[in-house]
C-alpha cells in the first residue's frame, strides 16, 4: 500500500545530508499505485538514493516520490552461451545488485562497485566509471510516463551519454533490463577488491557529499581545474572543496544547500577565469535556490 509522509524531511535521504522538507513523500508500492501518484498538474520529483542531489535548503513544494519501498524486485536468468539477462526494478540499490551479481558469479556490473543510488538513478544519469557506464550493459528500460502509460525503450532510445539520458519528460523508470555474462567468481572479487581500494585512496568517502560535483571537460578532469584554480579546501560555511578530490564537495557538519551553491558557483568563476573553461554540473539542483 502506498506511504505518505506529509512534511518529511529529506536531508536523510540524501548522501550530502542537506535539504528541507518535501510537502509529500510518496513510497508507491505497486504500477497501479505509481499511476495514481503521476496523475498530478505538477510533475512529482522522483528521489532514487540521493547520491547526485542537492535539495535545496527550503526543500520541495509538492510531491516527491521514492521507489525504494516497492520497487525492489531482481530477477537473474542465464539465457545460455554465457549470457545473463537481469531484470531489476527501479527501486534496487545498486550496491545491493552488484552483490547479488557477484554472489551468483555473473560479470559486467562490476564497474559499478561503491556507486551509491538506486537503478532508476544510475539509468538516468548514466553512471559510470573507469571507461564503463550503465550504456554498456542496458538491453531496455521501462517507464511510465506522467499519464501512467507504460513503455519500453530500447538501449540505443535511451539517449545515454556522459553522465545523462534522455528519457522521456517527466517520467519514472520502473524497471530496467541489463544483458551481463556468466564470470569467474575469483575473477569478479578481485576486480571489486580493486576498484573498493581505488575508490577508498581516491575519495573523501569519509564525509557526506554527492560524489562528483562538475563533469569532466573533454580531454580534461574537472579536479584538476579546481586544484590549479586554487580553490582546494576552499570553504563556504560547512560546505569545502575535499583536499582529498578536488572534485567533490564535502559536507563538514552542517552545510547548507546555499553553502553548496556559493561554493559552486565560486569554483566556475575561478576555472573560467583561470582556464576559460565553463565547467558542466553533474549534479542536479532540487528545489528552489532562488530564497
Ligand atoms: C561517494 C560518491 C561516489 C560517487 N561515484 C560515482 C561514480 O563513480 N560514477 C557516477 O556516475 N556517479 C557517482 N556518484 C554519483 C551518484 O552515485 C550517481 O549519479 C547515481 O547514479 C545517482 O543515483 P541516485 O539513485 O542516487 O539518483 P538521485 O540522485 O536520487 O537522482 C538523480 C536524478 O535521477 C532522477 N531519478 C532518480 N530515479 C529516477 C527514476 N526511477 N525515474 C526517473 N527519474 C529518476 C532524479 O529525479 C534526479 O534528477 C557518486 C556519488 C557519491 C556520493
Amino acid at each position: 500500500m502506498t506511504t505518505i509522509l506529509r512534511n518529511e524531511p529529506l536531508w536523510n535521504k540524501t548522501t550530502f545530508r542537506i535539504g528541507g522538507l518535501a510537502d509529500r513523500l510518496i513510497y508507491p508500492e505497486t504500477n497501479v499505485e505509481l499511476a495514481k501518484c503521476l496523475e498530478t498538474d505538477k510533475a512529482p520529483v522522483v528521489l532514487g538514493g540521493g547520491a547526485n542531489m542537492l535539495i535545496s535548503d527550503s526543500g520541495i513544494r509538492g510531491d516527491v516520490i521514492s521507489l525504494e519501498r516497492g520497487f525492489r524486485e531482481v530477477s537473474i536468468k542465464n539465457t545460455g552461451g554465457g549470457e545473463v539477462i537481469v531484470t531489476a526494478q527501479a527501486g534496487v540499490r545498486l550496491s545491493q545488485l552488484c552483490a547479488a551479481l557477484m554472489s551468483k558469479s555473473v560479470a559486467g556490473l562490476e564497474f559499478a562497485t561503491g556507486i551509491p543510488g538506486l537503478i532508476g538513478g544510475a539509468l538516468i544519469m548514466n553512471a559510470g566509471t573507469g571507461g564503463s557506464e550503465m550504456k554498456d550493459i542496458v538491453e531496455s528500460v521501462t517507464v511510465m510516463t506522467g499519464v501512467g502509460v507504460e513503455k519500453t525503450i530500447q538501449a540505443g532510445e535511451c539517449g545515454f551519454g556522459y553522465r545523462s539520458s534522455d528519457f522521456p519528460q517527466g517520467c519514472v523508470i520502473t524497471e530496467a533490463v541489463l544483458k551481463l555474462r556468466e564470470g569467474g567468481a575469483e575473477d569478479i572479487k578481485k576486480k571489486i577488491r580493486s576498484i573498493q581500494a581505488e575508490r577508498k585512496q581516491r575519495q573523501p568517502l569519509q564525509y557526506p557529499s554527492a560524489g562528483s560535483v562538475f563533469k569532466n571537460p573533454v580531454g580534461d578532469f574537472a579536479g584538476r581545474l579546481i586544484e590549479e584554480a586554487g580553490m582546494k579546501e576552499a570553504r563556504v560555511g560547512d560546505a569545502q572543496v575535499s583536499a582529498k578530490h578536488a572534485n567533490f564537495i564535502i559536507n563538514m557538519d552542517k552545510a547548507k544547500a546555499a553553502n553548496v551553491l556559493k561554493l559552486m558557483r565560486i569554483i566556475e568563476e575561478k576555472v573560467h577565469d583561470k582556464f576559460g573553461v565553463k565547467l558542466e554540473r553533474e549534479i542536479r539542483l532540487v528545489g528552489d535556490f532562488n530564497g
